[in-house]
């Protein structure tokens, strides 16, 4: 997947990319199920400096060094940065313009799903991150 392109719910945030897909995982740890308000979610990993961003974006720290950005007008979750994996910003898959080609090929940090979530979808699954940060 190259040439991506996404954007917030409202519009004001846009962001392309010409990079090349490092990571395409569903993250299931607690943290992201509360910043998403959703049972888990579908990132699509790109080196940083491949990403365009236009429209005003505000962050939360959700642990030291990891950062979360949305959209300061409707709140879109856009992406997870952290220092743990400096070469590589994690994009909110559901935020891509066109999410036909996109597939995550892995789950992660399943030891906090919710229990009644039960997937059939033949993806590896990992009680916690399946690559060790610092090598990506
Ligand atoms: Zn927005
Ligand atoms: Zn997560």
């Amino acid at each position: 997947m190259t040439g991506l392109a996404g954007r917030c719910l409202c519009g004001a945030v846009r962001w392309v990319s010409d990079g090349v897909v490092t990571r395409r995982l569903a993250c299931h740890c607690a943290d992201c199920q509360r910043a998403t308000s959703a049972p888990f979610t579908a990132f699509v990993g790109l080196p940083p400096e491949t990403v365009t961003w236009s429209g005003e974006i505000a962050h939360f720290e959700s642990s030291p060094g990891t950062h979360r950005g949305f959209c300061s007008a409707c709140g879109t979750r856009l992406y997870f940065r952290s220092s743990r994996w400096p070469g590589e910003i994690h994009i909110h898959a559901a935020t891509l313009e066109d999410g036909s080609g996109y597939a995550p090929d892995c789950h992660v940090v399943t030891s906090d799903s919710p229990a009644w979530l039960h997937l059939d979808d033949g993806l590896p699954s990992h009680s916690g991150f399946h690559t060790d940060p610092a090598r990506g």
